[in-house]
C-alpha cells in the first residue's frame, strides 16, 4: 500500500466503505486472485444502528460484532429492515451463549476450546442451523489471548470433526499488535492448508491488504469503515 493511502482510512469518513473495497480489489488484482474470493466482513462492534445504516444502503451486508448480546440487541431490527444480511461473531464465545450464537451468526470465527465444540455441536444439531465455522489460531501464543496454540492446532481440528463432528471452514488469527503481521498470516496458511482448510480468517483494519497477499478469504475491517471507536 503507498503511504499516503492511510491517510484515506480518516476516522469517520463518509467514504470508508468505499476505500476499503478499492484497497481490496487492487490487493486482489496484485495478488491475482478474483475480488470474490475475499470476504469483506464490515466490523460494526460498538457502533449503533443510525452508524450501520449507512454502510448497509451502500450494499455491504456481510457484519462482523464481537459480542453475542450486543448484537442480539442491535441486528434483528435491522435484519428485518434489511434483506440479506450476513452476521459473523468475530469475538469469544461462551459455552452458555452457543444457543443464541448459533441462532443469530452466520459463522463463528472464535472455535477454540472443546467446551465450546460440544456446545455448538449440540445446538447445530438442536437448531438445524449451521453456521460456518472458524477454529481460533493464537499464533503469538500470548498468554491473555483467546485461540489454540499453533503446535496444538492440528489436534484440536482433528478433535473438532472426529469428536464433535464439527465442519470447520477455516482458520482465524489476530496477531499480536507489536509484531509484523506476515508471519502470522503466513503461520495460519500454512496449518490451513496441511489440514485441508480453504477458510482463512484474517486481516483488520491495519493490515487486510497483507493479509490478502497471504491468502485471507475473510478481512475483519471495523475501524477504516466507521471510525475510530
Ligand atoms: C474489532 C475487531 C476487528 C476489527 O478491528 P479494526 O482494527 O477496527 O479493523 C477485527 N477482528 C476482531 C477479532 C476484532 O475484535
Amino acid at each position: 500500500m503507498a503511504p499516503q493511502d492511510t491517510s484515506l482510512i480518516t476516522p469517520h469518513s463518509p467514504n470508508g466503505l468505499a476505500n476499503v473495497e478499492q484497497e481490496i480489489a487492487r490487493a486482489c488484482k496484485e495478488a491475482r486472485r478474483d475480488r470474490a474470493s475475499v470476504t469483506l466482513i464490515a466490523v460494526s462492534k460498538t457502533f449503533a444502528a443510525d452508524a450501520i445504516i449507512p454502510v448497509i444502503e451502500a450494499g455491504q451486508r456481510v457484519f462482523g460484532e464481537n459480542r453475542v448480546q450486543e448484537a442480539k440487541a442491535k441486528w434483528p431490527g435491522l435484519m428485518s429492515s434489511y434483506q440479506g444480511v450476513a452476521l459473523h461473531l468475530i469475538g469469544p464465545l461462551q459455552s452458555n451463549k452457543a444457543k443464541e450464537a448459533v441462532a443469530l451468526f452466520d459463522a463463528i470465527h472464535s472455535v477454540d476450546r472443546p467446551s465450546i465444540c460440544e456446545a455448538l455441536a449440540k445446538e447445530i444439531e438442536t437448531q438445524k442451523r449451521r453456521p460456518q465455522l472458524f477454529v481460533q489460531l493464537n499464533t503469538g501464543e500470548e498468554p491473555q489471548k483467546a485461540g489454540v496454540a499453533p503446535g496444538e492446532a492440528d489436534a484440536f481440528i482433528a478433535s473438532c470433526r472426529d469428536r464433535y463432528g464439527l465442519a470447520i471452514s477455516g482458520l482465524m488469527c489476530i496477531p499480536p499488535v507489536s509484531d509484523a503481521p506476515a508471519p502470522h498470516f503466513a503461520l495460519t496458511a500454512k496449518i490451513a492448508a496441511r489440514n485441508g482448510l480453504t477458510g482463512l480468517s484474517m486481516g483488520m483494519s491495519a493490515d487486510f491488504v497483507t493479509a490478502i497477499q497471504f491468502g485471507a478469504t475473510h478481512v475483519r475491517v471495523g475501524s477504516a469503515i466507521f471510525g475510530h471507536r
